[in-house]
């Protein structure tokens, strides 16, 4: 019976990260995986998405300023896109990313693991054969999240695309019908359409993008339309059939959208149904709540990060635990630690600090809390707004560059607590954002970051401006 210092479940992005800390840390690790190393990120999630968005982007960007769009002479080459695509995901396999957990000096059992009793694990590889493991200090669950199919009539039965669909696809369809429109269903609704697909987003809330800032979901509505994509927004689906002629969607308001194929985006359920928890006493399917060291409520050996604690569903966020994961788990086998707030053992910024960038057009870009979040939370709310594509920096960058930019301030400390960008490439001045909020530095002492000219930074200055500074 193999024992290691600390199990991980799942060696996605996250699960290696918690390995490799804990292993830094001293301790022996043992990562167990179903599927492939390196999870969803990697081969089904934001690699191949980005790289599905693009091409696209890339080509508007030169269609977007004079000089160079006149060298704009052809169309996207859809079967490029796909192939590029194929390299990004290392074409589903996994070889380079176990080659990282050796060199690591991390062990790797394949197979499906699950917890049969305290600190123990019973693997089960695709032949048969079973692993015992025992851990001396911790496991670790990190085994992600699913595609959540909503109670829709006929739904399962129509064999819908999820994400992993839409992003390993091997060409693009005629017609998509796309269930959601949140991140993942906007971001390849702005994809297929750039492919060429017919594409239709029903959204069941007010305006896809709803939890950001209004302006956000209002733009992007725009903008998707501009580029022929139907938004269907504030309509629920009621029924769902897969025909002769595809997939027929029938909603509350009595429309019936019909494409050759239909996504699902509609949410996430984590990936906690057969994993053992019942042999613990926590019910199965159930997204684990933990405590900001990661730690699972009422135990002292389990931990939980990533996707499955439902905290922040995001990549960077799951690998930002899992450091903080592997450290608290390396330390407290060396004896009791204190693990104050904002400290390397624990995940402060889960609950103040959230950076997430949707790659739509224009992009999106969002840290913090927006001014609607900030109010309930009963913050004293001060905002400032800018059009992004007054400064020189954006002017340069794209002939009539359109943007918008928000911050929201905590007045009664003069810092900043949420910002939101929208427009061309805003995902790269998201950092700056982040360093502000998680740094909570004084709107006094922003003022002397001076941003270069002629850079779209310059934003920055005109929105403690118009904040009154
Ligand atoms: C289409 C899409 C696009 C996205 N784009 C972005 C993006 O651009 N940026 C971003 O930050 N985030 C993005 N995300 C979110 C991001 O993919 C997830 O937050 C991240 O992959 C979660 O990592 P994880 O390690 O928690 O889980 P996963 O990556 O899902 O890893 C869990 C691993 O556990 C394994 N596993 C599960 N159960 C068992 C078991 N019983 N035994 C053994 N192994 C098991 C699985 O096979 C898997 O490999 C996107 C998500 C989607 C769906």
């Amino acid at each position: 019976m193999p024992t290691y210092d600390v199990i991980v479940l799942g060696a996605g992005s996250t699960g290696e990260n918690v390995a490799d800390r804990a292993h830094r840390g001293g301790l022996s690790a043992v990562v167990v995986e179903s599927e492939l190393v390196g999870g969803e990120c990697s081969y089904w999630a934001c690699m191949p998405s980005k790289a599905l968005l693009r091409s696209g982007q890339a080509l508007d960007a030169a269609k977007a300023v004079e000089g160079a769009q006149e060298a704009v002479t052809g169309s996207l080459d859809v079967a490029k896109v796909f192939e590029r695509r194929d390299g990004f995901t290392s074409h589903w396999k996994d070889d380079g990313q176990v080659q990282w957990l050796e060199g690591a000096g991390i062990d790797l059992v394949r197979g499906v693991g699950r917890i049969t009793g305290p600190k123990q694990v019973t693997v089960t590889a695709e032949d048969g054969t079973v692993t015992e493991l025992t851990a001396t200090h911790a496991v670790v669950v990190s085994t992600g999240s699913d595609a959540m199919l909503p109670p829709v009539d006929g739904l399962a039965d129509a064999k819908p695309w999820t994400a992993r669909e839409a992003t390993s696809a091997e060409a693009a369809p005629a017609s998509l019908v796309i269930l959601g429109g949140g991140v993942i269903g906007v971001e390849m609704a702005t994809a297929y359409a750039s492919f060429g697909t017919e594409v239709t987003v029903i959204e069941g809330g007010p305006r896809v993008l709803a939890t950001y800032e209004e302006f956000v979901g209002e733009t992007v509505t725009t903008s998707l339309r501009d580029k022929g994509v139907r938004v269907l927004s504030g309509v629920r689906a009621t029924a769902v059939s897969r025909g002769a002629d595809g997939v027929t969607v029938t909603t509350g308001d009595g429309q019936s959208v019909t494409a050759a194929e239909l996504l699902v985006a509609a949410g996430r359920t984590p990936r906690t149904a057969d994993i053992g928890l019942d042999t613990i006493g926590l019910e199965p399917g159930s997204w684990l709540e933990v405590d900001d060291t990661l730690l699972v409520t009422g135990f002292d050996w389990l931990y939980a990060a990533g996707d499955c604690n439902h905290r922040a569903l995001l990549t960077h966020m799951g690998k930002y635990q899992a450091r903080a994961c592997g450290d608290v788990i390396a330390a407290r086998a060396k004896g009791t630690v204190e693990t104050p707030a904002w400290s390397r053992f624990t995940a402060d910024a889960d609950h103040a600090a959230v950076p997430q960038v949707v790659f739509c057009e224009p992009e999106v870009a969002a840290v913090g809390l927006t001014e609607k979040q900030a109010r309930e939370k009963g913050i004293d709310v001060k905002t400032a707004e800018y059009e992004i594509g007054n400064v020189a920096g954006a002017a340069v960058y794209a002939d009539g560059y359109a943007g918008h930019a928000k911050i929201v301030v905590d007045a009664a400390r003069e810092v900043v607590v949420g910002v939101t960008l929208l427009g061309p490439v805003v995902g790269e001045m998201l950092h700056a954002a982040t360093v502000m909020v998680v740094g909570e530095v004084p709107l006094s002492r922003l003022w002397h970051a001076v941003p270069s000219y002629p850079t779209i930074s310059e934003v920055w200055l005109r929105l403690l401006e118009t904040y009154g500074l």
